[in-house]
C-alpha cells in the first residue's frame, strides 16, 4: 500500500511540504463570526493563474497553522475550493486540492458514524467530538478544470466532510448542541493567544 496519495493518486515519494507552499504567501485566517465563513461560497469559473496562486497561498497558510485542511473562505475568499494534507486512520497521507467540491450522499446502510475529535483553524484552540461518516467521496475539479474524485476513510473522510461544509457556509460548531458550542467557544477564548503565538513561530521558521 503506497503511503502517500496526491490528488487521489499514489506516488512513490513526496516532500514534507507540498511544493505549492514554496510559491505561496501566508494569508490571514478568518475566524468564526466573520461573514465569509457563514454563507455559501461561489463556484470557481476561471481556472487560471489567479486560482493557482490562491492554492499556493492556501497550502502555505495551512502549514503555518499546523492544519490538515483549509477552505478558501478561511483566507477570506468566497470561492468553492479547499486544500488538504491529511492522514487517514491507516497512516496513509493524502495531499491535494479540489475545486467546486460536492460531497456524494452515502446510502444509510453504507455509512457508519464516528464520533471523534475535530478542530478548525477558524476556531483556534478548540477540539470537540463531532459525528461524521467513516467514509467520504467528494467530486469536483482540479486547478486545470479536469474532473476529480477524492475518496477518504477515517480521519481523512472527516477532513473531506469538514472542508466541504466550509464551502457550503457551515462551520463544525453548527453541528453541535448549544451547550457544546459554548464549550468550544470557551476553549477558543482560553487558548486562542497560545495558538496565535505558535502560528507566528511557524511563520518565522518557514520563512527563515
Ligand atoms: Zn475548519
Amino acid at each position: 500500500m503506497p503511503s502517500v496519495f496526491v490528488q487521489g493518486r499514489p506516488v512513490d515519494s513526496y516532500p514534507r511540504l507540498a511544493p505549492e507552499a514554496r510559491r505561496g504567501q501566508v494569508r490571514r485566517i478568518t475566524e468564526v463570526g466573520e461573514e465569509v465563513l457563514h454563507k455559501p461560497c461561489r463556484d470557481v469559473t476561471e481556472f487560471g493563474p489567479d486560482l493557482a496562486a490562491l492554492i499556493d497561498d492556501m497550502f502555505l497558510t495551512m502549514y503555518t497553522a499546523d492544519g490538515a485542511g483549509l477552505a478558501a473562505n478561511q483566507v477570506g475568499v468566497d470561492l468553492r475550493l479547499f486544500v488538504y494534507d491529511c492522514p487517514d486512520d491507516e497512516g496513509v497521507r493524502h495531499v491535494g486540492h479540489i475545486v467546486n467540491p460536492v460531497l456524494e450522499p452515502l446510502d444509510a446502510a453504507d455509512r457508519r458514524l464516528l464520533d471523534e475529535g475535530e478542530g478548525c483553524l477558524s476556531v483556534p484552540g478548540a477540539t470537540m467530538d463531532v459525528p461524521r461518516p467513516d467514509r467520504a467521496v467528494v467530486r469536483g475539479y482540479d486547478r486545470h478544470g479536469e474532473p476529480l474524485v477524492i475518496e477518504g476513510t477515517g480521519y481523512f473522510a472527516r477532513c473531506l466532510a469538514h472542508e466541504t461544509d466550509h464551502v457550503d457556509g457551515q462551520v463544525y460548531l453548527d453541528r453541535l448542541s448549544g451547550r457544546e458550542r459554548k464549550d468550544a467557544l470557551r476553549q477558543m477564548a482560553d487558548r486562542r493567544e497560545a495558538v496565535f503565538a505558535r502560528r507566528a513561530a511557524n511563520i518565522a521558521a518557514l520563512s527563515g
